[in-house]
């Protein structure tokens, strides 16, 4: 089955559209990255995908089901930008943060060795584990993203969506924050990623999806970088440029 499978999908604010006939499938253990110029609808996108909005007309279906009607919740990590310094005034810990990706599995029961070793499994994973008893809104940008992705894996998700996730972080840890979501991505796990740098998210990604309220690409990454469709959406094709002149 489709981690995701999008079709013809149209949705606006009001109505100012801003996605228009999106149609495209992830399969399990895909890297997607999404990129496209400033407000061209890719954390709509995201948003859309795993169900925190609901399409005006198409559909978009989460492993199988209406994404906005999903209820498996921790399958699906999920990485919000973090602009806005939002995780700013958590004041939980870092474990505590991790270990309520666990909180869906035991509505029936108490707190398990099980639910211990995931937590403890996933802060080691993304090396924050001497970070656990720090309170989230003490971190770095950085640090914090990591946090969201312990608790994912913490989750057991199968599915982890990140929106630009190292705005803000200093490009030795925006390294290091690849590297563990490529091995993520290589033990299994289908990544989303909005990210604005082309060069990373080409290295990166197993296949690119380009947009500007249409998909104007989807495909592998050395045919993407190949074809026009980048300067297209940028709007920076020459044509386009040399309009009206
Ligand atoms: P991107 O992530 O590519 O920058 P967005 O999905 O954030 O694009 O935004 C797409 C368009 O929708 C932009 O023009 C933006 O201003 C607008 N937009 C985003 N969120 C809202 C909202 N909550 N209400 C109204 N308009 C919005």
């Amino acid at each position: 089955m489709s981690v995701l499978e999008v079709s013809d999908l149209t949705f606006g604010y009001g109505d100012r559209p801003v996605l228009e006939g999106v149609s495209l499938t992830v399969e399990p253990g895909a890297f997607l990255g999404l990129v496209g110029p400033n407000g061209s609808g890719k954390t709509t996108l995201l948003e859309l995908l795993i169900g925190l909005r609901r399409p005006d007309s198409g559909s978009v279906r989460l492993f199988g089901s209406p994404a906005h009607e999903f209820a498996d919740g921790e399958r699906v990590g999920y990485v919000a930008q973090d602009d806005a310094g939002a995780g700013d005034s958590m004041s939980v810990t870092v474990a505590e943060a991790v270990r309520m990706g666990r909180y869906p599995r035991r509505l029936r029961g108490r707190f398990t060795d099980d639910d211990r070793r995931a937590v403890d499994d996933a802060l080691e994973r993304v090396g924050i584990a001497d970070l656990a008893e720090r309170r989230v809104g003490r971190l770095s940008g950085g640090q914090r993203q990591r946090v969201f992705i312990a608790r994912a894996l913490a989750a057991e998700a199968d599915l982890l969506a990140l929106d630009e996730p190292t705005v803000g972080v200093d490009a030795e840890s925006r390294t290091a924050f690849y590297d563990l979501l490529d091995s993520l991505n290589d033990e299994g796990l289908t990544v989303v990623l909005v990210e604005h740098d082309i060069g990373v998210v080409t290295a990166r990604a197993t296949e690119i999806a380009c947009l500007n309220r249409r998909l104007y690409f989807h495909g592998d990454p050395e045919t993407f970088v190949e074809t026009d469709a980048l300067a297209e959406a940028y709007g920076t094709d020459r044509r386009v440029v040399s309009h009206g002149h």
